[in-house]
């Protein structure tokens, strides 16, 4: 009888998940490894407290899907969750609390893309033509650029409303990095995935559940019915690389317990972040035969990251004239977009204000937005809930960026969202790169 091959995976994040899924789909025993206590990684469930006292069900960020993300789609249908309830569809909108802005129709492409622009409210003539130009240009070019130009050289025909009140935002929500620093490249291929993939493909997917039960807390219940398992409050500390091209997996938590009879893995995929990643992969540089694992590490670890704040405030009668709005941002009101989680998943008067690529400590982002919520959207009684600050959300995705690859070792392969792969760090990203991992793998 044909043994299964063993692997381990470390990190139980999307990428995470998403792997786990596609080995044992290969045939192959999964075994994860998480250092939290729950799943989900960056994009994850947390408990928050109302003002009142009573019980909140915030994510670490507030997050947006897009209707082109379709491996996301597939595999929360594969782990049994209904993403037509799951999600509110929407047509694409980056509409103001006044009323200006984008709004596509509900048609198929282009013509979703060409009677939104013709209708936006508050642009000029002028902008509107400059962007069916610039865009009509960029699809005459398939959507390609020379790799070290900025989003921001990339639109530079555009006018400054149209960089202010649709680039920024879209670079931003879209990239995580200001649109002078971010790759035209990549921004490129977003535009050209979710405009041009299909119909519904620049739909906004916004989640009606925590991100938790969206996929990574159903993935987790998944995966034991299909030989699996998740073992969570387990940070792996060290890869051992055993003869036979076998690896064992040092680590603190419960499972350090096992010591004495410590299981090895035929492969070990790592799927936690790439510092994380890094430091894994330079611990087996010095083993003789390894030394490719350090030049892995040393890519892995020339990143640079851009931080996401997201500031929950209620008030027991706030409510939104749309379940997401675009906000005017600058350095004394940084948030991008607010969300109204009354109309998504329930909560009512709970509000989630996004900053993204933020910059400054908690407590002042957290008043900035506090006072911009009073003036922009004339709520004035707000009253903070919780301000979740992730430092390293994502990777800065600068022109030109080199990401590290899959393959790190023979036996030893990553994903995540910063794998090389065409789009910014994502949820879509990560689950594709998950996916991908598991399919690199020659053997069983
Ligand atoms: C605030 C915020 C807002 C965002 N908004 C959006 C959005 O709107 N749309 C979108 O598509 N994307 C968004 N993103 C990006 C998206 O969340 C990430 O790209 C995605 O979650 C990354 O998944 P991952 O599995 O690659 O990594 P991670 O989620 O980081 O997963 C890695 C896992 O590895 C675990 N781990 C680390 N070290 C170890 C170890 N030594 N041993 C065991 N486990 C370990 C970690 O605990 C974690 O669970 C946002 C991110 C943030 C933070």
């Amino acid at each position: 009888m044909k043994v299964a091959v063993n692997v381990a995976v470390v990190g139980a994040g999307w990428a995470g998940m998403a792997a786990a899924i596609a080995h044992t789909q290969a045939g192959r025993r999964v075994t994860v490894f998480e250092a939290a206590r729950t799943v989900g990684g960056r994009a994850r469930a947390v408990q928050g407290t109302l003002p009142g006292g009573s019980p909140a069900t915030l994510d670490n960020g507030q997050h947006i899907l897009i209707g082109a993300y379709t491996e996301s789609l597939r595999l929360m249908r594969l782990v049994g969750v209904d993403a037509q309830t799951a999600l509110l569809r929407l047509p694409l909108t980056l509409q103001f609390p006044d009323g200006q802005g984008l709004q596509l129709p509900n048609l198929p492409p282009p013509l979703d893309a060409l009677l939104g622009i013709a209708r936006a409210k508050g642009w000029h003539w002028r902008d509107k033509l400059a962007l069916l130009r610039t865009a009509t240009a960029w699809q005459l070019r398939g959507f390609r650029c020379a790799p070290q130009t900025s989003v921001a050289a990339l639109c530079a025909p555009l006018t400054p409303r149209l960089m202010a009140e649709f680039i920024d935002p879209l670079c931003v929500s879209a990239l995580n990095t200001p649109a002078h620093e971010a790759s035209g490249q990549v921004f490129l291929r977003v535009l050209q995935d979710s405009l041009f993939s299909g119909r519904g493909g620049s739909n906004l997917l916004l989640p009606r559940a925590d991100l938790g039960a969206l996929f990574p807390e159903a993935a987790a219940r998944w995966l034991p019915r299909h030989g699996g398992q998740v073992i969570t409050g387990q940070r792996i500390q060290r890869l051992l690389p055993l003869p036979g091209g076998r690896w064992q997996l040092v680590g603190t938590g419960n499972a350090a317990k096992e010591a004495d009879a410590p299981e090895a893995f035929d492969h070990v995929t790592l799927a936690c972040p790439s510092w994380e990643a890094s430091r894994l992969a330079e611990g087996l540089a010095g083993t003789a035969g390894l030394a490719a694992a350090g030049r892995w590490s040393a890519a892995a670890s020339t990143l640079r990251f851009e931080a996401i704040t997201t500031v929950y405030a209620h008030a027991q009668s706030a409510r939104l004239p749309q379940p997401m709005l675009a906000l005017r941002n600058t350095a004394a009101h940084p948030a991008q977009f607010v969300f109204d989680r009354g109309q998504l998943d329930g909560q009512h008067g709970l509000l989630a204000f996004v900053v993204s690529a933020s910059d400054g400590d908690r407590a002042q982002i957290e008043q900035q937005v506090l006072q911009q919520a009073a003036t922009q959207l004339a709520l004035p009684g707000l009253q903070p809930v919780q301000t979740v600050v992730e430092k390293r959300a994502t990777f800065a995705c600068t022109p030109g960026l080199q990401r590290p690859g899959m393959q790190v070792l023979p036996g030893l392969t990553a994903c995540g969202d910063y794998v090389q792969g065409p789009y910014p760090a994502t949820l879509e990203g990560a689950v594709l790169s998950g996916t991908a991992v598991a399919a690199c793998i020659t053997a069983g």
